[in-house]
């Protein structure tokens, strides 16, 4: 079963996934080298709870912090710690909120520093893949389409695609069906309903597809040491246009404050 929600339900989550965008952009005022990534899960966590909401994450599955932070080649689930963020890292941030009863759930990829430009295109493509998957989730496409978007563009630069971690349905839980693949075929998988809220969120590699696990039980790292990128946003489903519940707008107006 694949929850749907109400127009109501819709707008209560809406602001849980605000609150996520607004706290990775209080977080990106902090991102510099030599922080520790605990400092930004400190940052987080107190930002939401001002905001009368709790963190999503911390205690889900034993997930300790409120923010999975994954430095380089960690793709996901980065615990944060004693790690100080270095000149020309890349830093990709995964923040959860619950509130009125519903999550938030989105992510972004920072620049640290001074950063290649190898590892910026992939910042950016991957961002750009995000925006193309979100354009098919409509109601009357399917699963597929969402996923064939993402692969085809960010293969054509040579990137490729985790297939072990993937999008999901996001609601009253944290990972709702349907599994939303950044890969697949046109036409394929589950169709898309109003009412459905997803979230979709590209990990995309700059070399090799494959990951591995480290001891710790959580991060997820490329299987070859290549850095890797993730964005993500939820996204409600209409009939003829996707609703973005999440909003990157924050986190841009703090990184274009930074460069000026
Ligand atoms: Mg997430
Ligand atoms: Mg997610």
């Amino acid at each position: 079963m694949i929850p749907l929600k109400t127009e109501e339900e819709i707008e209560l989550q809406r602001e849980s996934s605000l609150l996520v965008g607004k706290t990775l952009a209080e977080v990106a005022g902090h991102i510099r080298p030599g922080v520790k990534t605990i400092k930004l899960d400190k940052v987080a966590e107190t930002f939401i709870r001002d905001h009368g909401a709790l963190p999503g994450f911390k205690g889900y599955g034993g997930f300790p912090a409120t923010l999975c932070i994954s430095v380089n080649d960690e793709v996901v689930h980065g615990i944060p710690g004693d790690r100080e963020l270095k000149d020309g890292d890349i830093v990709s941030i995964d923040c959860g909120t619950i509130m009125n009863g519903f999550y938030g759930d989105s992510a972004y990829t920072f620049p640290v520093g001074e950063v290649g430009q190898e590892v910026l295109n992939l910042l950016k493509h991957t961002e750009e893949s995000l925006y193309l998957g979100i354009e098919q989730a409509v109601a009357g496409n399917r699963v597929g389409d969402i996923g064939f978007a993402v692969q085809s563009y960010v293969e054509s630069f040579g990137y490729s695609v985790v297939r072990e971690l993937v999008g999901h349905g996001v609601g009253r839980k944290l990972h709702e069906k349907p599994e939303v693949p950044n890969y697949g075929k046109r036409g394929s998988g589950p169709k898309l309903k109003k009412g459905m809220v997803i979230a979709i969120e590209p990990m995309i590699n700059l070399g090799v597809k494959e990951v591995i696990q480290n001891k710790d039980g959580w991060t997820i790292r490329t299987a070859d040491s290549q850095p890797s990128a993730h964005f993500e946003h939820d996204v409600a489903i209409k009939n003829g246009k996707p609703d973005i519940l999440s909003s990157f707008d924050e986190i841009k107006a703090v990184l274009n404050k930074k460069r000026a």
